[in-house]
């Protein structure tokens, strides 16, 4: 499959990892939003919020336990935040799920 999170996930594509174990991994963003932008993506290929069910939806949970944990890693005790764009109108560009991890600076609410 001609994924590029899917070949950053398996190490065919560099990327400047921050996090990895058996379930995700996390690297900074190409185009950094944030002065804190990390994306925490599954290893294994689900291509939005769109295409998760009960049987794969577990990987989720993790995203959020390794959020956290980066969180406190990368100096984000005032707060960040966690976006995951899914399909034309959320804006997502790469079709395997991800999760932005923004911070570093005060979030605007509505985003654009
Ligand atoms: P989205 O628009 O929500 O699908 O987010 C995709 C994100 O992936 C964007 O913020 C891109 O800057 C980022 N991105 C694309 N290719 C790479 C790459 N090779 N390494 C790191 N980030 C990337």
């Amino acid at each position: 499959m001609d994924c590029i999170f899917c070949k950053i996930a398996n190490g065919e594509i560099p990327s400047n990892k921050v996090y990895e174990d058996d379930q995700v991994c996390a690297f900074y963003d190409l185009e950094p939003q944030a002065p804190v932008h990390v994306l925490i993506i599954p290893k294994k290929h689900i291509a939005s919020v769109m295409e998760l069910e009960e049987e794969n939806a577990a990987v989720v949970s993790h995203v959020f336990l390794v959020a956290k944990r980066l969180a406190k890693e990368l100096n984000l005790a005032n707060g960040f935040r966690i976006v995951s764009n899914c399909g034309e109108d959320g804006g997502q560009s790469v079709h395997h799920l991800h999760f932005h991890l923004l911070g570093g600076r005060s979030m605007k609410w509505p985003p654009g």
